[in-house]
């Protein structure tokens, strides 16, 4: 089969010829439809210092898919040929205190698709049944593709009460892009997003968000007088991993403001501990996914009319995937749907 494979150390990403993976007893046989491109799968084809201390080459890489189920291994009976699905990147062990008291997302022994082990960018793949999410049938395919990121963005925003509440976005790349989308969808009164690239603001206002700042021009505490905000910000949601970003979020956040924060910061980043004191901020660390009531919520998002398709940029066939990679690291293109059918 075709796959993308991450062959040598150095920047790149090779299309190739492997062998069909075999589905165990356990696992679910998978034929990819369309899979979409994610900052991580940038930093293993650029190579940065991250992919080398992490990944093993070669990789088949990706973890951001929806696909077709065509065979199931013998201990499966609750999935069957023909069904969409998507499917959970994090495989856990199932063996530690988190997963056996039924909390998988905190599992201390997870295995990454497309990092640990063989992904998603690939003509076949095939996962554990208990990774497995199916679609409602009829979903947008290019949507359904997109359950990963849209996980962060969900797991990320309903950490905290929304209802009611202003909350504050910073980074507007398509994680935070498709968070405004969800609280706007889960009825926050002001969904405010910055970044400093005017091209995602405005994609992250046509997905939800009711003001953006370009935070290279205005300041956000001007934005919250504007707004006539006295008191600062309910929920905060650090989406850009960016320090700056972070420590404005910190001062722009009410007196018991809550902060979840999803970005990763490319080194330590420092925090003045004396606002989070003294304005009580709950700050909480957000990791993935929750299997499976995140992947419940979406699938009903989606159902009842929340459209997060803004939020991609460019469809391609696989065979155009270097396209596809140029236009990511360019900085132009939120979400690129690759399509292994085409
Ligand atoms: P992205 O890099 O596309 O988006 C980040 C955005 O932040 C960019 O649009 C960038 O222009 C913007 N930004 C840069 N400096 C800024 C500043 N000073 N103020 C405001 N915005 C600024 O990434 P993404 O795919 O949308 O993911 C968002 C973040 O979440 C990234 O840091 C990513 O690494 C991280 N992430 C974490 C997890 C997890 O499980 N914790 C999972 C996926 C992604
Ligand atoms: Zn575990």
């Amino acid at each position: 089969m075709k796959a993308l494979v991450k062959k040598s150390a150095g920047q790149g990403i090779w299309l190739e010829d492997v062998a069909e993976p075999e589905p165990g007893i356990n696992d679910v046989l998978i034929k990819v439809k369309r899979t979409a491109i994610c900052g991580t799968d940038m930093h293993i084809y650029n190579w940065d210092a991250w992919a080398q201390k992490t990944i093993p080459v070669p990789m088949v890489v990706g973890h951001e898919f929806v696909g077709e189920v065509v065979a199931v291994g013998s201990n499966v009976n609750d999935f069957h040929a023909g069904q969409i699905v998507s499917g959970e990147g994090h495989v856990v062990c199932g063996r530690c205190r988190n997963c056996m008291a039924g909390r998988r997302h905190l599992c201390s022994q997870t295995s990454g698709i497309g990092v640990d082990r063989p992904g998603a960018f690939a003509q076949y793949l095939t996962l554990p049944m208990s990774n497995v999410w199916e679609h409602t049938p009829g979903i947008d395919l290019d949507v359904a593709a997109l359950f990963d990121p849209f996980g962060n963005a969900v797991h990320t925003a309903l950490q905290f009460d929304l209802l009611g509440e202003d909350v504050l976005i910073t980074g507007a790349g398509p994680i935070g892009a498709m968070a405004a989308a969800v609280c706007r969808h889960a009825g926050a009164r002001h969904v405010v997003i910055t970044d400093v690239i005017d091209s995602r603001l405005e994609r992250a206002r046509a997905l939800g968000a009711t003001r953006s700042v370009n935070v290279s021009r205005e300041r956000i505490a001007d934005v919250q007088r504007e707004l006539g905000m006295s008191e600062g910000f309910d929920v905060g949601l650090e989406m850009s991993g960016n320090a700056q970003a972070f420590n404005e979020l910190i001062d722009n956040m009410c007196h018991g403001g809550k902060v979840s924060i999803l970005g990763i910061p490319a080194e330590n980043t420092a925090i003045d501990w004396n606002k989070v004191i003294f304005n009580m901020l709950t700050l909480k660390g957000i990791y993935g996914r929750e299997m499976y009531e995140t992947w419940y919520k979406m699938s009903v998002m989606i159902d009842s009319g929340l459209d997060i398709s803004p939020v991609i940029t460019h469809r391609l066939p696989f065979t155009e995937f270097q396209q596809g990679f140029d236009v990511m690291n360019s900085g132009e293109a939120s979400k690129v749907i690759l399509d292994w059918e085409a």
